[in-house]
């Protein structure tokens, strides 16, 4: 049975381990934060399952009529991005923003609304600092001998309550996830670092601090964004399932424990993206960004309409058999659309201003999303009801208060139709720049293809090979 209530958005909090009503403490604005990515390479869809889901729930929270505060910081100093800036010889700022950009692009192509804040931590060294002398002063952390300092979880007695990970359990996770250096001089295995004394691997990447050079610990960043943007307490904290231990409960201990007040009401997080079993993941190999997919044909409303289908909390498994059936489940909302009436859809603004009361048939499919953001149900209750729309006994105005509620529940998802369903013809030119990439590649000059390929990627087409040739399609 539903829990959801007239006009209220209910959600799982892991923290409770309930149902939870969002609604915004301060000023009518919900604050919200969301780790963000770390900009070392392409983010994969499994990052995207996150960042699609946190978009959902800020779509469906301010179509329900709350504004909200997003922010969603950049990782763009820690193990990964100094070692992959080093690998490709660049600067790290070099490097980070060239990672930042395609994630930014990726963003658009998924239609994910903008952060209002998306702080790096790199400009953020002082604000951590501070944390790092607040957390010293107040007993809560100690300095170590090669200038690193460590918190001292020992000195916080809500350690564990988000993850509900026993003590034993917490000091044997963290120190599968310490490196040797960060194991110097701890006084406790599960201690973690705060900030880490310089080292040789570090190059030219380090900051000065009352402790010496060096640079912050990934943890450290999210608690002094929170607080420089959201203050020390705030709505909602969201993140993937892996950051509950010991990234978020490292973040509760040092914000805790320096304001001394509560740190984020509820907490929001996102089950995995799965391929064969296992978690979709840059480490193992078994990674799809979106660019690979569109190699393979599947656009990214295609990828996005995907990632909601499956509810948040259930791990999903990642197949190409299910962008198909994603694809031709757009098809299905592009005919419903032209059977009322077609045209430009509202923009998202427009669904906004109109508000989600009086959705008449759509009603079902709004609910849905109310009661935990419950994407299959959702989904399920939308073509229910776009199956059973006759629009032949419609008057004009029933027809278009029948689109409008459509296209609220349809922006709350977040979802884009295309533009037709027939495939975009190439022009002459670009089946002709095809044909040669294919008479270089058959005659094995790969430079002579690779130069076809990335005039047709500039002139906007991703080229296929076939067994029997090549397919064009456009981007
Ligand atoms: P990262 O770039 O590794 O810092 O991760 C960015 C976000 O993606 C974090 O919220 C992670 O929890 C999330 N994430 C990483 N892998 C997956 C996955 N396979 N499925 C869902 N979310 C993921
Ligand atoms: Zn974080």
């Amino acid at each position: 049975m539903s829990d959801a209530k007239d006009n209220c958005l209910f959600l799982q909090d892991t923290m409770s381990r309930g149902k939870c009503e969002v609604f915004a403490e301060k000023d009518g604005v919900l604050r919200f934060y969301c780790c963000g990515p770390t900009v070392y390479g392409a983010a994969h869809i499994g990052n995207f399952r996150t960042f699609v889901a946190q978009d959902l729930f800020r779509r469906v929270t301010e179509c329900n009529g709350l504004k909200t505060l997003h922010v969603r910081n950049l990782t763009d100093v820690d193990d990964k991005t100094i070692r992959g800036s080093v690998k490709a010889g660049q600067e790290l700022e070099q490097f980070t923003t060239y990672w930042t950009e395609r994630f930014h692009n990726d963003c658009e192509k998924l239609g994910l609304l903008k952060p209002h804040v998306e702080p790096s931590a790199v400009a953020h060294i002082a604000q951590q600092i501070q944390l790092v002398e607040n957390l010293l002063q107040r007993g809560h952390a100690y300095t170590s001998e090669d200038g690193s300092v460590y918190f001292r979880i020992s000195s916080f007695g809500e350690y564990g309550k988000l993850s509900k990970l026993k003590s034993r359990d917490l000091s044997a996770g963290a120190s599968r996830r310490t490196t040797a250096d960060d194991e110097y001089s701890k006084e406790s295995l599960g201690d973690f670092a705060l900030w880490k004394g310089r080292r040789e691997a570090d190059g030219e990447n380090f900051w000065e601090s009352p402790w010496g050079e060096g640079r912050p610990g990934w943890h450290l960043e999210c608690s002094a964004m929170c607080r420089e943007y959201l203050g020390d307490s705030f709505d909602l904290h969201s993140g993937g399932e892996d950051l509950v231990f010991p990234h978020h409960e490292n973040e509760i201990a040092q914000s805790i424990c320096s304001s001394g007040k509560p740190f984020a009401r509820h907490w929001f997080h996102i089950a995995h993206l799965m391929v064969d079993g296992g978690k979709m993941s840059k480490s193992l190999g078994n990674m799809y960004t979106l660019d690979d997919l569109r190699g393979k044909g599947h656009d990214p409303e295609v990828v996005r309409y995907a990632l909601l289908s499956g509810h948040y909390r259930q791990p999903l498994n990642f197949t190409i058999s299910s962008l198909e059936a994603a694809r031709s489940a757009l098809g299905k909302l592009l005919k419903a659309h032209n059977l009322l009436g077609g045209g430009d859809p509202p923009s998202y603004e427009e669904s906004l201003a109109r508000g989600g009361s009086e959705l008449g048939p759509f009603k079902a499919a709004w609910e849905a999303l109310l009661d935990d953001l419950n994407t299959p149900k959702a989904l399920g209750a939308l073509f229910s009801t776009v199956n059973n729309i006759d629009p032949e006994g419609l008057a004009s105005d029933e027809k278009e208060g029948l689109r409008r509620s459509f296209w609220f529940v349809l922006n709350a998802f977040g979802i884009c139709l295309p533009k037709t369903d027939a495939p975009k013809d190439p022009p002459a030119e670009i089946k002709e720049l095809a044909e040669k990439r294919l008479q270089a590649r058959l005659a094995k000059n790969w430079a002579e293809a690779d130069k076809h390929r990335e005039m047709l990627d500039e002139a906007g087409w991703l080229v296929k090979d076939l067994p029997t040739g090549f397919e064009l399609i456009s981007k």
